[in-house]
C-alpha cells in the first residue's frame, strides 16, 4: 500500500517530533524500565488515511519513529 505524504514525511523524522495529523493512536503506551534505570515508553500509532502504522518511543538508543510496513 501507497503511504500518503504525511507519512512519508513522519517516516523521515528521526528525532522526535509530533505525531501528524491524521496519526491516532493504538491503545495505550507501553512503559518498559530499562537497564540503570533508564525506563522509556512506547507508543502505536496509525494512519487513518494510508493505514500505516508507526511506533513512537522515547528511547534515547532507537529511532523515535518506526515505520512499521504491511
Ligand atoms: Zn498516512
Amino acid at each position: 500500500m501507497k503511504m500518503c505524504e504525511l507519512c512519508e514525511e513522519q517516516a523521515k523524522k528521526s528525532r522526535s517530533g509530533k505525531p501528524h495529523q491524521n496519526l491516532s493512536k493504538v491503545d495505550g503506551p507501553r512503559l518498559f524500565k530499562g537497564h540503570n534505570k533508564r525506563s522509556f515508553e512506547e507508543q502505536d500509532y496509525q494512519c487513518q488515511i494510508c493505514q500505516a502504522r508507526f511506533t513512537h518511543s522515547t528511547n534515547k538508543n532507537d529511532h523515535a519513529w518506526t515505520l512499521w510496513r504491511g
